[in-house]
């Protein structure tokens, strides 16, 4: 059994049902280990300018991490994680790296969900695609990618070729990118985030491609699964095919955190 550490709650404001519900779905499904990683608050933006739909608010961080610890104490049949998702922001990592170390977060998962200030994977900004050359914008985002794997502040990239969420594909598959971040991944000594998210968007395949997980696996990159739910009913979401993809690669573990510090699991 894979664990899925990759949910998100009502707070972010495009997430619904209760917490509980998330936790009563993964006990349903007979899942071991859980954990909520709801968006960071949009730390890098002065609080005026900051997407209420996006990210919670900053004052409400505290009472998400109180949340998920009270949790985790009245459930003690599931091993249920504290983390986050955490979008990395060249220039603003000093201030992510202050966030971070006031909690104890289990795991830090973190996210690229922009490139030079575009939100890329917002539905409301997808019309700046019009005007993008596709192979730039493929290479763009994946030196974001690898910078957020160097950066030091996370334990696991979160869908890693979350570029492709709308159906925007290269002629041919970037074959060269994978292996570079593959590499990133490597040296940087993260995981890389096996996220099924993708099979309910356009591209209707699970985050990384096939390719580019193989490429991962055959670099040494440890992985981590999620089904970066926001609605109970998400939890666990196509974690049949994921298997399968993770076994596929050449995977035979998967990594597991407590306190940020990573141990393996048969899968
Ligand atoms: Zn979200
Ligand atoms: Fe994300
Ligand atoms: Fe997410
Ligand atoms: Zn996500």
């Amino acid at each position: 059994m894979i664990p899925d550490y990759h949910w998100h709650t009502a707070r972010c404001g495009h997430a619904s049902g209760s917490m509980s519900e998330y936790v009563m779905e993964a006990q349903r499904q007979g899942l071991i280990e859980v954990g909520f990683a709801d968006h960071i608050p949009m730390y890098w933006l002065p609080e005026g300018r900051r997407d209420s739909g996006l990210a919670m608010a900053g004052e409400e961080f505290p009472f998400y991490v109180q949340r998920v610890l009270a949790l985790r104490e009245t459930t003690p049949v599931l091993e249920i994680r504290l983390g986050v998702e955490a979008d990395f922001i060249p220039g603003s990592e000093g201030d992510l790296k202050s966030i971070l170390s006031a909690y104890p977060f289990d795991y830090v998962i973190g996210s690229v969900h922009y490139i030079d200030g575009w939100g890329y994977d917002n539905p409301d900004l997808m019309h700046e695609y019009e005007k993008r050359n596709l192979d730039e914008l493929y290479a763009l985002y994946f030196e974001q990618l690898c910078a957020a794997a160097r950066s030091g502040l996370f334990d696991i990239i979160a869908h890693p070729d979350l570029i492709k969420k709308f159906g925007h594909r290269l002629a041919k598959q970037p074959l060269d990118l994978y292996r570079k971040a593959a590499l990133a991944f490597a040296e940087a000594g993260v995981c890389v985030e096996l996220n099924t998210a993708g099979l309910r968007m356009p591209a209707a395949e699970i985050y990384p491609a096939r390719e580019f997980l193989a490429q991962c696996r055959k670099k040494g990159v440890p992985v981590t699964t999620g089904s970066d739910a926001h609605q109970p009913e998400q939890v666990g979401w196509g974690f049949k095919l994921a298997l399968e993809l993770l076994k596929d690669a050449g995977y035979s573990e998967v990594a597991l955190f407590r306190e940020r510090n990573r141990t393996f699991t048969r899968i």
